[in-house]
């Protein structure tokens, strides 16, 4: 393997963030947020699994999650060391702060994805990121899951009524969406005025004519539902660019020639 023996990546974001503190169990500057979430079970559940897993969290400009991977090769064995931090949008209202968290924790705690891997694959990337464990659609829900439980069950002077009502805008087409779960994934695939940039990104890749078939059923041009905050794209667009971001720094420092990363990398030199 050709690529030097260390190398840092950072998925699942393209900004550096400010410092934020070294735990969430400190001084976050979301407080007002964290007890909204303390006052329902899923809430409660999510905060517990960010603090045994030692999850920092803090706010910054835009919600994220940001994971930072590093890889070691030492006598000929390699091991990724994974750093996972979240931030959370220090403009927002604590409500909205409290959605946000529950959100991002869901990402935070889902199992890491070695973006280091030879054969990780554009459209593999993409539907994990959106399908898979702790990906997007699992995140939406889970924010829902805490709307839901404050809209039914808290007291008024917990939430108010305004805040409820804001609440319910969010999420009353996800609660409505989830009851068909597949017609629900389909909907992430909305792409709008980006459908055809996708898809031909896509091809480019050459993904074989099975895997593109299941594409061109998958990806929809209607307006998109749902959208990345942080690229302000859908999400299917903003997985594909997070994957060739990721792909170009480490085909950046490995020389293409015959190294395990050569089918990656050429992959992406077809895609603009
Ligand atoms: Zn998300």
């Amino acid at each position: 393997m050709r690529i030097p023996p260390f190398l840092t990546l950072i998925c699942a974001v393209l900004l550096i963030a400010p410092a934020i503190p070294s735990s969430g169990q400190t001084e976050s500057g979301l407080e007002p947020a964290e007890r909204l979430l303390e006052a329902t079970s899923a809430g409660r559940q999510v905060l517990e699994a960010a603090r045994e897993s030692r999850i920092p969290w803090g706010h910054g400009q835009v919600s994220r999650t940001e994971v930072t991977a590093t890889r070691n090769v030492h006598d000929g064995v390699e091991t990724v060391h994974y750093e996972t931090r979240v931030i959370i949008s220090g403009s927002k209202s604590p409500v909205f702060q409290a959605l946000d968290l529950a959100h991002e924790l869901v990402h935070a705690l889902r199992p890491k994805e070695n973006p280091f891997h030879p054969t990780l694959r554009a459209g593999d990337y993409v539907v994990r990121g959106i399908e898979g464990e702790g990906g997007e659609a699992e995140a939406i829900s889970y924010e829902c899951r805490v709307g839901r439980e404050w809209v039914e069950s808290v007291k008024p002077s917990v939430l108010s009524e305004e805040d409820r009502a804001l609440v319910r805008a969010r999420c009353g087409m996800v609660w409505k969406a989830m009851a068909d779960g597949q017609k629900w994934k389909k909907s992430f695939y909305y792409l709008g005025q980006h459908y055809r940039d996708f898809l031909e990104r896509l091809t480019r890749l050459d993904p074989g004519p099975v895997e593109l078939k299941w594409w061109k059923e998958r990806i929809d041009p209607r307006t998109p539902v749902y959208t990345s905050a942080m690229a302000q794209k859908p999400y299917p667009l903003a997985l594909l660019e997070e994957y060739l971001e990721l792909t170009r720094k480490i085909c950046s420092r490995s020389p293409a020639a015959e190294t395990p990363f050569s089918k990656r990398c050429g992959s992406i030199d077809r895609v603009k």
